[in-house]
């Protein structure tokens, strides 16, 4: 079967997938993104909650944000939170910020096919999709999220993923800050609440191996907030989705002759102790748009400059998060459920996630504190 061609496909329209293919048209690539769902970003699998960094690379944030944040606070089992100041960032609508910014692939000429989903590439790379059709292109990005069709069709697969669990209920009192839930009982995750105005949403992540207690530890995490009168007992919404925490895949790998670009999730650029994935979908699409515009221009090298990219902007903080969360899988395994100490070193609120060693004798008084 042979069907249209593109000089791009890009398979997914998140964050990841909009920003690609508006910035690979924007450099003049024919550009076709298909979407298996009806409208970019809905339902919203997300706890909407982006940093500040994102501020310079997307133009249009205060129309979507809901409000801001300024602090997070880490309760670590029981104790009273512990505070991290100047953590600023964004409560978003994630379904307008995702709208937003598939509208703007689409105004930068991109044929964006929604309701569509990629079935199977085959070894030529022509990709076969939901209503029968296939496409053919000179560039395929993958922004299909953490299970990727892309990334399974060339040998790349998020293999460690958190499940995730989460719940939109009324929030008693504003709040400006992100709440941390760390506990022993939420292996290789944490719970969090999100305050979005006069709600928020409360969620819990474990290692995929725990998803069976995700339902029960959340409505006992929900039922301790109605007691202590932060928030209210109703559920306004209920959402879930995978996230991948095994670190960054290779970015770009051939499937047939065809080379094929891996961002956002399906690149495994997700953090894997915080979660957080959206600034990284942006930043990698807008970069792997522009290396396949590139490189259809003639610019040989432009492919690899893209993969030397993304590890020069994020291999320093998955690494150091890789490193603090198989710390604490394997503190679990040689000691049982992870203390305090354990469970401050590894997360982001705490000097100790930062420094680059404990010395021998910390090591120690932790191990049996
Ligand atoms: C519960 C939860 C809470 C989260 N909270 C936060 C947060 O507060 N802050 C943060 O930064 N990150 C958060 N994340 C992570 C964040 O949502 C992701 O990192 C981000 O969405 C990644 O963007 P993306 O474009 O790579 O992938 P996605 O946003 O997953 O987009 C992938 C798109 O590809 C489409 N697709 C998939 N397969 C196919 C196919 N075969 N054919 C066609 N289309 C396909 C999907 O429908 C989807 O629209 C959270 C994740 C979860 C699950």
């Amino acid at each position: 079967m042979t069907g249209d061609i593109a000089d791009v496909v890009v398979v997914g329209l998140g964050p990841a997938g909009s920003c690609a293919a508006a910035t690979a048209a924007t450099h003049g690539a024919r550009v076709i993104a298909i979407e298996a769902r009806r409208e970019a970003g809905a339902p919203v699998q997300c706890a909407e909650f982006i940093p500040a960094l994102l501020d310079q690379e997307i133009p249009f944030l205060s129309a979507v944000t809901v409000q801001p944040i300024t602090r997070m606070r880490s309760f670590v089992e029981g104790e009273a939170p512990d505070v991290t100041d100047n953590f600023p960032g964004r409560m978003i609508a994630r379904v307008a910020f995702d709208r937003q910014l598939a509208r703007r692939a689409a105004a930068a000429g991109v044929t964006c096919r929604y309701g569509v989903r990629l079935r199977a590439v085959n070894a030529e790379g022509e990709l076969h999709l939901s209503d029968g059709s296939a496409l053919r292109a000179r560039v395929i990005i993958g922004a299909d999220g953490p299970r990727s069709c892309i990334g399974a069709a060339s040998g790349r697969v998020n293999r460690a993923l958190v499940e995730t669990r989460q719940i939109t209920v009324p929030l008693r009192a504003r709040h400006d800050a992100t709440d941390i839930f760390l506990r022993a009982a939420y292996p290789g995750g944490y719970a969090w609440l999100f305050p979005k105005g006069p709600r928020a949403h409360l969620g819990l992540g474990v290692a995929a191996a725990a998803r069976a207690r995700l339902k029960a530890s959340l409505a006992d995490m929900h039922r301790e907030l109605v007691v202590s009168g932060r928030v209210g007992a109703a559920v306004l919404g209920l959402t879930g989705g995978a996230i991948p925490v095994g670190g960054r895949l290779a970015a770009v790998a051939p499937i047939g002759k065809v080379p094929a670009l891996l961002a956002g999730d399906a690149a495994g650029l997700t953090n894997p102790v915080t979660g957080a994935g959206i600034a990284a979908a942006v930043q990698s699409g807008l970069r792997a748009g522009h290396a396949a515009a590139a490189w259809l221009d003639g610019n040989t090298r432009a492919l690899d400059h893209y993969e030397d990219d993304l590890a020069e902007l994020f291999d320093a903080a998955l690494t150091r998060a890789l490193a603090r969360r198989a710390a604490l899988l394997a503190f679990a395994a040689a000691h049982g459920p992870p203390n305090a100490a354990a469970l401050r070193r590894g997360w982001i609120g705490y000097p100790q996630y930062w420094v680059d060693t404990a010395p021998p004798e910390l090591r120690r008084m932790e191990m049996t504190a």
